[in-house]
Protein backbone atom coordinates (compact mmCIF):
# COMPACT_ATOMS: atom_id res chain seq x y z
CA UNK A 1 0.00 0.00 0.00
CA UNK A 2 1.22 3.32 -0.67
CA UNK A 3 0.47 6.50 1.32
CA UNK A 4 -0.03 9.65 -0.10
CA UNK A 5 -0.17 12.60 1.95
CA UNK A 6 -2.14 15.44 0.32
CA UNK A 7 -1.63 19.06 2.06
CA UNK A 8 -4.29 21.58 1.26
CA UNK A 9 -7.65 20.88 0.02
CA UNK A 10 -9.65 23.49 -1.85
CA UNK A 11 -9.36 23.41 -5.50
CA UNK A 12 -5.75 21.47 -6.23
CA UNK A 13 -5.43 19.25 -3.03
CA UNK A 14 -9.50 17.95 -3.26
CA UNK A 15 -9.14 17.17 -6.84
CA UNK A 16 -5.59 15.40 -6.56
CA UNK A 17 -6.81 13.75 -3.63
CA UNK A 18 -9.87 12.12 -4.86
CA UNK A 19 -8.01 11.29 -7.69
CA UNK A 20 -5.94 9.13 -6.68
CA UNK A 21 -8.42 7.76 -4.70
CA UNK A 22 -10.39 7.02 -7.79
CA UNK A 23 -7.54 5.77 -9.69
CA UNK A 24 -5.36 4.29 -7.25
CA UNK A 25 -8.40 2.28 -5.36
CA UNK A 26 -7.33 -0.14 -2.41
CA UNK A 27 -3.51 -0.09 -3.19
CA UNK A 28 -3.51 3.56 -2.26
CA UNK A 29 -4.36 5.38 1.22
CA UNK A 30 -4.89 8.90 1.22
CA UNK A 31 -4.85 11.21 3.64
CA UNK A 32 -5.81 14.76 2.90
CA UNK A 33 -4.42 17.69 5.65
CA UNK A 34 -6.40 21.06 5.99
CA UNK A 35 -6.57 23.72 8.56
CA UNK A 36 -10.04 24.39 7.00
CA UNK A 37 -13.08 21.98 7.74
CA UNK A 38 -14.72 23.53 5.23
CA UNK A 39 -14.50 23.66 1.00
CA UNK A 40 -14.60 27.01 -0.44
CA UNK A 41 -15.53 28.35 -3.38
CA UNK A 42 -13.23 31.42 -3.32
CA UNK A 43 -14.81 32.75 -7.00
CA UNK A 44 -17.52 33.92 -5.16
CA UNK A 45 -16.40 35.56 -2.08
CA UNK A 46 -16.44 38.80 -4.54
CA UNK A 47 -20.28 38.97 -4.15
CA UNK A 48 -20.54 38.66 -0.23
CA UNK A 49 -19.59 42.09 0.33
CA UNK A 50 -23.03 42.91 -1.79
CA UNK A 51 -25.20 40.45 0.02
CA UNK A 52 -25.91 38.47 -3.50
CA UNK A 53 -23.95 35.38 -1.31
CA UNK A 54 -23.48 34.42 2.35
CA UNK A 55 -20.33 32.34 2.90
CA UNK A 56 -22.63 29.58 3.95
CA UNK A 57 -24.02 29.33 0.43
CA UNK A 58 -20.13 28.74 -1.27
CA UNK A 59 -19.06 26.51 1.16
CA UNK A 60 -19.84 23.02 2.68
CA UNK A 61 -17.50 20.77 5.27
CA UNK A 62 -15.41 18.48 3.02
CA UNK A 63 -15.36 15.84 5.35
CA UNK A 64 -18.64 13.77 4.28
CA UNK A 65 -17.24 13.12 0.80
CA UNK A 66 -13.84 12.76 1.32
CA UNK A 67 -14.75 9.88 3.46
CA UNK A 68 -17.30 8.73 1.34
CA UNK A 69 -15.00 8.45 -1.24
CA UNK A 70 -11.87 6.62 0.76
CA UNK A 71 -9.72 9.58 1.62
CA UNK A 72 -9.19 10.16 5.36
CA UNK A 73 -9.41 13.98 6.18
CA UNK A 74 -7.27 15.41 9.10
CA UNK A 75 -8.51 19.23 10.34
CA UNK A 76 -5.00 20.10 11.45
CA UNK A 77 -2.13 22.88 10.17
CA UNK A 78 0.98 21.46 8.67
CA UNK A 79 4.05 23.09 9.73
CA UNK A 80 6.58 21.89 8.12
CA UNK A 81 8.21 18.64 6.25
CA UNK A 82 11.16 16.70 6.21
CA UNK A 83 11.71 15.58 2.90
CA UNK A 84 14.44 13.09 4.11
CA UNK A 85 13.00 11.24 6.48
CA UNK A 86 9.24 12.00 4.96
CA UNK A 87 7.60 13.21 7.44
CA UNK A 88 4.95 16.34 7.73
CA UNK A 89 4.79 17.69 11.37
CA UNK A 90 1.39 19.40 12.25
CA UNK A 91 -0.30 20.65 14.93
CA UNK A 92 -2.31 17.39 15.69
CA UNK A 93 0.82 15.19 15.07
CA UNK A 94 3.11 13.36 12.45
CA UNK A 95 2.71 11.71 9.38
CA UNK A 96 4.50 9.55 7.15
CA UNK A 97 4.36 9.50 3.71
CA UNK A 98 5.63 7.83 0.15
CA UNK A 99 4.39 10.78 -1.70
CA UNK A 100 3.18 14.14 -0.91
CA UNK A 101 1.24 16.70 -2.21
CA UNK A 102 1.33 20.87 -1.28
CA UNK A 103 -1.67 22.29 -2.63
CA UNK A 104 -1.56 24.75 0.01
CA UNK A 105 -2.28 27.78 -2.06
CA UNK A 106 -1.32 31.46 -0.87
CA UNK A 107 -0.64 33.38 1.70
CA UNK A 108 -1.71 37.18 1.41
CA UNK A 109 1.15 39.30 1.90
CA UNK A 110 -0.95 42.44 3.14
CA UNK A 111 1.86 44.19 4.17
CA UNK A 112 3.13 45.08 0.67
CA UNK A 113 3.07 48.68 1.98
CA UNK A 114 2.94 50.69 4.76
CA UNK A 115 -0.61 51.43 6.20
CA UNK A 116 -1.86 48.49 3.54
CA UNK A 117 -2.84 45.74 6.29
CA UNK A 118 -4.59 48.54 8.82
CA UNK A 119 -5.97 50.84 6.08
CA UNK A 120 -7.12 48.23 3.03
CA UNK A 121 -10.09 45.70 2.97
CA UNK A 122 -9.24 42.38 1.13
CA UNK A 123 -12.53 40.90 -0.45
CA UNK A 124 -10.14 37.11 -0.96
CA UNK A 125 -11.37 35.60 2.65
CA UNK A 126 -14.34 35.12 4.13
CA UNK A 127 -13.63 37.41 6.78
CA UNK A 128 -12.46 39.80 5.03
CA UNK A 129 -15.75 39.57 2.56
CA UNK A 130 -17.78 40.10 5.48
CA UNK A 131 -15.42 43.37 7.07
CA UNK A 132 -16.35 44.97 3.78
CA UNK A 133 -19.96 44.21 4.26
CA UNK A 134 -19.80 45.96 7.23
CA UNK A 135 -17.82 48.85 6.11
CA UNK A 136 -20.02 49.60 3.45
CA UNK A 137 -22.80 49.76 5.45
CA UNK A 138 -21.58 52.91 7.00
CA UNK A 139 -20.02 54.02 3.63
CA UNK A 140 -23.49 54.79 2.22
CA UNK A 141 -24.48 56.76 5.49
CA UNK A 142 -21.57 59.48 4.00
CA UNK A 143 -20.38 58.55 0.82
CA UNK A 144 -16.94 59.64 -0.43
CA UNK A 145 -13.94 58.81 -3.15
CA UNK A 146 -13.31 54.69 -3.16
CA UNK A 147 -10.20 53.63 -4.81
CA UNK A 148 -9.91 49.46 -6.10
CA UNK A 149 -7.11 47.76 -7.09
CA UNK A 150 -4.24 45.34 -6.97
CA UNK A 151 -1.03 46.62 -5.67
CA UNK A 152 2.71 45.86 -7.04
CA UNK A 153 3.88 42.01 -7.53
CA UNK A 154 -0.34 40.99 -7.44
CA UNK A 155 -1.22 38.31 -9.84
CA UNK A 156 -5.36 37.93 -8.92
CA UNK A 157 -5.95 41.36 -10.63
CA UNK A 158 -8.90 39.78 -12.50
CA UNK A 159 -10.83 39.27 -8.51
CA UNK A 160 -9.96 43.07 -7.84
CA UNK A 161 -11.26 44.11 -11.36
CA UNK A 162 -14.44 41.65 -10.25
CA UNK A 163 -15.36 43.59 -7.06
CA UNK A 164 -14.39 47.53 -8.93
CA UNK A 165 -17.23 46.53 -11.33
CA UNK A 166 -19.55 44.95 -8.48
CA UNK A 167 -19.07 48.05 -6.10
CA UNK A 168 -19.77 50.73 -9.07
CA UNK A 169 -23.36 48.40 -10.00
CA UNK A 170 -23.86 48.51 -6.01
CA UNK A 171 -23.09 52.17 -5.73
CA UNK A 172 -25.87 52.70 -8.48
CA UNK A 173 -28.25 50.26 -6.55
CA UNK A 174 -27.89 52.62 -3.42
CA UNK A 175 -28.67 55.30 -5.48
CA UNK A 176 -24.78 57.04 -4.46
CA UNK A 177 -23.01 56.72 -7.10
CA UNK A 178 -22.57 60.49 -7.90
CA UNK A 179 -21.53 61.13 -5.04
CA UNK A 180 -18.44 58.75 -5.22
CA UNK A 181 -15.61 59.09 -7.22
CA UNK A 182 -14.24 55.98 -8.28
CA UNK A 183 -10.56 54.65 -9.26
CA UNK A 184 -8.95 51.69 -10.38
CA UNK A 185 -5.07 51.64 -10.29
CA UNK A 186 -3.19 48.18 -11.29
CA UNK A 187 0.65 47.74 -11.84
CA UNK A 188 -0.39 46.22 -15.26
CA UNK A 189 1.58 47.47 -18.35
CA UNK A 190 -2.13 47.89 -19.58
CA UNK A 191 -5.90 47.55 -18.94
CA UNK A 192 -6.81 43.99 -19.55
CA UNK A 193 -3.70 42.68 -19.14
CA UNK A 194 -4.22 40.30 -16.49
CA UNK A 195 -0.53 39.11 -16.14
CA UNK A 196 -1.03 36.83 -18.92
CA UNK A 197 0.07 39.36 -21.76
CA UNK A 198 -3.79 40.37 -22.40
CA UNK A 199 -6.10 39.14 -24.91
CA UNK A 200 -7.64 40.18 -28.09
CA UNK A 201 -10.11 43.12 -27.27
CA UNK A 202 -9.39 43.16 -23.96
CA UNK A 203 -7.70 46.50 -23.40
CA UNK A 204 -10.07 48.24 -25.69
CA UNK A 205 -12.89 46.73 -23.96
CA UNK A 206 -11.67 47.06 -20.26
CA UNK A 207 -10.58 50.71 -21.47
CA UNK A 208 -14.69 50.89 -23.05
CA UNK A 209 -15.95 49.83 -19.39
CA UNK A 210 -14.21 52.18 -17.75
CA UNK A 211 -15.70 54.89 -19.82
CA UNK A 212 -19.06 53.45 -19.54
CA UNK A 213 -19.12 53.32 -15.71
CA UNK A 214 -17.12 56.77 -15.50
CA UNK A 215 -14.30 54.98 -13.44
CA UNK A 216 -10.49 56.66 -13.44
CA UNK A 217 -8.01 54.75 -13.77
CA UNK A 218 -4.56 54.29 -13.62
CA UNK A 219 -2.56 51.67 -14.99
CA UNK A 220 2.01 50.82 -13.77
CA UNK A 221 1.13 51.87 -10.69
CA UNK A 222 1.59 50.31 -7.12
CA UNK A 223 1.24 51.36 -4.25
CA UNK A 224 3.98 53.48 -2.09
CA UNK A 225 1.86 53.65 1.17
CA UNK A 226 -1.91 54.06 2.59
CA UNK A 227 -3.06 56.16 5.73
CA UNK A 228 -6.69 56.28 6.85
CA UNK A 229 -8.10 58.46 3.98
CA UNK A 230 -5.47 58.33 1.06
CA UNK A 231 -3.40 56.10 -1.18
CA UNK A 232 0.23 57.21 -2.19
CA UNK A 233 0.53 55.46 -5.22
CA UNK A 234 4.37 54.77 -6.15
CA UNK A 235 4.38 57.22 -8.88
CA UNK A 236 3.60 60.27 -5.92
CA UNK A 237 0.03 60.84 -6.83
CA UNK A 238 -2.09 60.92 -3.67
CA UNK A 239 -5.89 59.74 -4.27
CA UNK A 240 -8.10 60.64 -1.45
CA UNK A 241 -10.57 57.37 -0.40
CA UNK A 242 -13.05 56.62 2.19
CA UNK A 243 -12.93 52.83 1.57
CA UNK A 244 -10.18 50.91 -0.70
CA UNK A 245 -10.21 47.37 -1.50
CA UNK A 246 -6.85 46.08 -2.75
CA UNK A 247 -5.17 42.76 -3.83
CA UNK A 248 -2.05 42.67 -2.14
CA UNK A 249 0.29 39.99 -3.67
CA UNK A 250 0.38 36.28 -2.82
CA UNK A 251 3.53 34.37 -1.56
CA UNK A 252 3.92 30.78 -0.23
CA UNK A 253 2.69 29.66 3.10
CA UNK A 254 4.35 29.28 6.09
CA UNK A 255 4.56 25.61 6.22
CA UNK A 256 6.66 25.70 2.69
CA UNK A 257 9.14 28.91 4.14
CA UNK A 258 9.71 27.09 7.33
CA UNK A 259 10.63 23.53 5.37
CA UNK A 260 14.22 25.48 3.82
CA UNK A 261 15.01 21.78 1.98
CA UNK A 262 11.65 22.47 -0.32
CA UNK A 263 13.63 24.82 -2.20
CA UNK A 264 11.20 27.46 -2.29
CA UNK A 265 12.04 30.90 -4.42
CA UNK A 266 11.40 34.14 -2.75
CA UNK A 267 7.82 34.64 -3.04
CA UNK A 268 7.62 31.38 -1.57
CA UNK A 269 6.55 29.04 -4.23
CA UNK A 270 7.68 25.27 -4.24
CA UNK A 271 10.20 24.52 -7.61
CA UNK A 272 8.22 22.08 -10.05
CA UNK A 273 8.98 21.03 -13.73
CA UNK A 274 6.30 20.24 -16.18
CA UNK A 275 5.10 16.85 -14.47
CA UNK A 276 4.63 18.83 -11.34
CA UNK A 277 7.30 16.90 -9.66
CA UNK A 278 10.01 18.69 -7.47
CA UNK A 279 13.29 18.57 -9.04
CA UNK A 280 15.02 17.63 -6.19
CA UNK A 281 12.66 14.88 -4.37
CA UNK A 282 10.91 12.47 -6.56
CA UNK A 283 8.23 11.64 -4.23
CA UNK A 284 7.08 15.60 -3.16
CA UNK A 285 4.33 17.04 -6.10
CA UNK A 286 3.24 20.02 -6.02
CA UNK A 287 -0.38 21.69 -7.40
CA UNK A 288 -2.26 24.91 -7.58
CA UNK A 289 -1.41 28.02 -6.76
CA UNK A 290 1.38 26.40 -4.55
CA UNK A 291 3.65 25.60 -7.82
CA UNK A 292 6.02 28.14 -8.81
CA UNK A 293 4.90 29.37 -12.29
CA UNK A 294 8.25 31.83 -13.86
CA UNK A 295 6.68 34.90 -16.28
CA UNK A 296 7.22 34.96 -19.88
CA UNK A 297 7.29 38.44 -20.04
CA UNK A 298 8.75 41.55 -18.35
CA UNK A 299 6.51 43.95 -16.57
CA UNK A 300 6.78 47.70 -17.78
CA UNK A 301 7.13 49.63 -14.71
CA UNK A 302 5.87 48.25 -12.02
CA UNK A 303 6.31 44.33 -11.41
CA UNK A 304 3.36 41.95 -11.06
CA UNK A 305 2.72 37.90 -11.23
CA UNK A 306 0.94 35.24 -13.27
CA UNK A 307 -2.51 34.68 -12.10
CA UNK A 308 -2.88 31.13 -10.91
CA UNK A 309 -6.70 30.45 -11.67
CA UNK A 310 -8.93 27.85 -10.65
CA UNK A 311 -8.81 25.56 -13.74
CA UNK A 312 -4.99 25.64 -14.05
CA UNK A 313 -5.15 25.05 -10.39
CA UNK A 314 -7.91 21.61 -10.54
CA UNK A 315 -6.09 20.53 -13.83
CA UNK A 316 -2.77 20.01 -11.84
CA UNK A 317 -4.11 18.31 -8.92
CA UNK A 318 -5.11 16.01 -12.11
CA UNK A 319 -1.82 15.51 -13.13
CA UNK A 320 -0.39 15.05 -10.18
CA UNK A 321 -2.66 12.59 -9.31
CA UNK A 322 -2.20 10.43 -12.57
CA UNK A 323 2.07 10.75 -12.26
CA UNK A 324 1.42 8.97 -8.72
CA UNK A 325 -0.07 6.90 -9.82
CA UNK A 326 2.21 6.19 -13.13
CA UNK A 327 5.07 5.95 -10.68
CA UNK A 328 3.84 3.93 -8.45
CA UNK A 329 3.27 1.64 -10.97
CA UNK A 330 6.82 1.63 -12.09
CA UNK A 331 6.20 3.64 -15.09
CA UNK A 332 8.68 6.21 -16.09
CA UNK A 333 6.61 8.17 -18.43
CA UNK A 334 4.84 10.97 -16.57
CA UNK A 335 2.27 13.23 -17.91
CA UNK A 336 2.84 16.84 -19.07
CA UNK A 337 1.09 20.14 -18.86
CA UNK A 338 3.23 23.60 -18.38
CA UNK A 339 1.49 25.64 -16.39
CA UNK A 340 1.35 28.47 -19.63
CA UNK A 341 0.33 25.75 -22.11
CA UNK A 342 -2.83 24.59 -19.71
CA UNK A 343 -6.00 26.34 -22.00
CA UNK A 344 -7.52 29.86 -20.30
CA UNK A 345 -10.86 29.63 -19.17
CA UNK A 346 -12.53 31.83 -17.00
CA UNK A 347 -15.22 34.06 -16.28
CA UNK A 348 -14.62 37.84 -15.31
CA UNK A 349 -17.85 38.97 -13.12
CA UNK A 350 -18.52 42.68 -14.25
CA UNK A 351 -21.37 43.46 -11.83
CA UNK A 352 -24.63 41.57 -13.30
CA UNK A 353 -22.54 41.48 -16.54
CA UNK A 354 -20.04 38.95 -17.56
CA UNK A 355 -16.93 38.79 -20.05
CA UNK A 356 -15.98 35.30 -20.78
CA UNK A 357 -12.56 34.36 -21.24
CA UNK A 358 -11.22 31.45 -23.72
CA UNK A 359 -7.73 30.32 -24.99
CA UNK A 360 -6.03 27.75 -26.33
CA UNK A 361 -3.44 28.55 -24.10
CA UNK A 362 -2.84 30.85 -20.85
CA UNK A 363 0.47 32.32 -22.11
CA UNK A 364 1.12 33.59 -25.85
CA UNK A 365 1.72 32.28 -28.20
CA UNK A 366 -1.66 31.10 -28.43
CA UNK A 367 -3.55 30.23 -31.79
CA UNK A 368 -7.05 30.68 -29.89
CA UNK A 369 -7.83 33.83 -27.84
CA UNK A 370 -11.45 35.29 -27.47
CA UNK A 371 -13.40 37.60 -24.94
CA UNK A 372 -16.96 37.32 -25.17
CA UNK A 373 -19.23 40.29 -23.32
CA UNK A 374 -22.23 39.03 -21.98
CA UNK A 375 -24.05 42.77 -20.65
CA UNK A 376 -27.54 41.12 -20.21
CA UNK A 377 -26.87 38.91 -17.19
CA UNK A 378 -23.83 37.12 -15.27
CA UNK A 379 -25.69 34.01 -15.62
CA UNK A 380 -22.61 31.77 -17.25
CA UNK A 381 -20.69 33.04 -13.91
CA UNK A 382 -23.70 31.81 -11.59
CA UNK A 383 -23.56 28.41 -13.65
CA UNK A 384 -20.12 28.09 -13.41
CA UNK A 385 -20.47 28.43 -9.24
CA UNK A 386 -23.59 25.96 -9.23
CA UNK A 387 -21.84 23.30 -11.34
CA UNK A 388 -18.08 23.69 -9.31
CA UNK A 389 -20.18 23.08 -5.99
CA UNK A 390 -22.14 20.64 -7.39
CA UNK A 391 -18.89 18.47 -9.00
CA UNK A 392 -17.19 19.07 -5.65
CA UNK A 393 -19.55 18.42 -3.34
CA UNK A 394 -19.92 15.07 -4.86
CA UNK A 395 -16.58 14.10 -5.46
CA UNK A 396 -16.82 13.97 -8.91
CA UNK A 397 -13.11 15.39 -9.48
CA UNK A 398 -12.53 13.67 -12.72
CA UNK A 399 -14.90 15.62 -14.43
CA UNK A 400 -13.32 19.38 -15.96
C1 LIG B 1 -11.39 36.93 -4.54
C2 LIG B 1 -10.93 35.86 -5.49
C3 LIG B 1 -11.69 35.58 -6.61
C4 LIG B 1 -11.29 34.60 -7.51
N1 LIG B 1 -12.05 34.36 -8.62
C5 LIG B 1 -11.69 33.40 -9.47
C6 LIG B 1 -12.50 33.12 -10.62
O1 LIG B 1 -13.50 33.76 -10.86
N2 LIG B 1 -12.11 32.10 -11.44
C7 LIG B 1 -10.99 31.35 -11.19
O2 LIG B 1 -10.70 30.43 -11.95
N3 LIG B 1 -10.20 31.60 -10.11
C8 LIG B 1 -10.53 32.60 -9.26
N4 LIG B 1 -9.74 32.85 -8.16
C9 LIG B 1 -8.53 32.02 -7.95
C10 LIG B 1 -8.88 30.68 -7.30
O3 LIG B 1 -9.57 30.90 -6.10
C11 LIG B 1 -7.59 29.92 -7.07
O4 LIG B 1 -7.04 29.62 -8.32
C12 LIG B 1 -7.78 28.61 -6.33
O5 LIG B 1 -8.43 28.78 -5.11
C13 LIG B 1 -6.41 27.98 -6.11
O6 LIG B 1 -6.57 26.70 -5.57
P1 LIG B 1 -5.50 26.09 -4.57
O7 LIG B 1 -6.05 24.76 -4.21
O8 LIG B 1 -4.15 26.19 -5.15
O9 LIG B 1 -5.49 27.06 -3.30
P2 LIG B 1 -6.70 27.36 -2.28
O10 LIG B 1 -8.01 27.27 -2.94
O11 LIG B 1 -6.34 28.66 -1.63
O12 LIG B 1 -6.57 26.19 -1.23
C14 LIG B 1 -5.50 26.03 -0.35
C15 LIG B 1 -5.93 25.16 0.80
O13 LIG B 1 -4.78 24.86 1.60
C16 LIG B 1 -5.11 24.96 2.96
N5 LIG B 1 -3.85 25.22 3.69
C17 LIG B 1 -3.00 26.25 3.52
N6 LIG B 1 -1.95 26.11 4.33
C18 LIG B 1 -2.15 24.99 5.03
C19 LIG B 1 -1.39 24.33 6.04
N7 LIG B 1 -0.22 24.79 6.48
N8 LIG B 1 -1.90 23.19 6.58
C20 LIG B 1 -3.09 22.69 6.15
N9 LIG B 1 -3.84 23.28 5.21
C21 LIG B 1 -3.36 24.41 4.65
C22 LIG B 1 -6.14 26.07 3.03
O14 LIG B 1 -6.94 25.96 4.20
C23 LIG B 1 -6.95 25.83 1.74
O15 LIG B 1 -8.04 24.98 1.97
C24 LIG B 1 -10.11 33.86 -7.26
C25 LIG B 1 -9.33 34.15 -6.13
C26 LIG B 1 -9.73 35.15 -5.26
C27 LIG B 1 -8.88 35.45 -4.05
Amino acid sequence: MTTTVVIGGNFAGMTAALEIKRKGKEAHKVILIDKSPLFLFIPSLIWVPFGRREIKDISFRKDGILQKKGVDFINAEALKVDPKTQVVYTDKGEFKYDHLVIATGPKVKYDVAPGVAEHAYYVGTPNGAMKIRKALEEFKKDPGPIVVGATQNAGCMGAAYEFLFNIEKWLRDQKIRKKVDLYWITPEDYLGHFGIDGMPLAESMLTGFMKMFNIHFRTQVGVKEMEKDKVILTNGEVLPSKFTMLMPPFIGVDFVTNSPELHANAAGYVPAGDDYRHPDYPNIWTAGIAVNVPLPFTPKTVPFAAPKTGYPSDETGKVVAENIIRVTKGETKLKEKPWGKIPGLCIMDAGKKEVIIVSDKLFKPRSFAIMIPNVIYDFNKILFEKYFLWKTKNGYSFLP
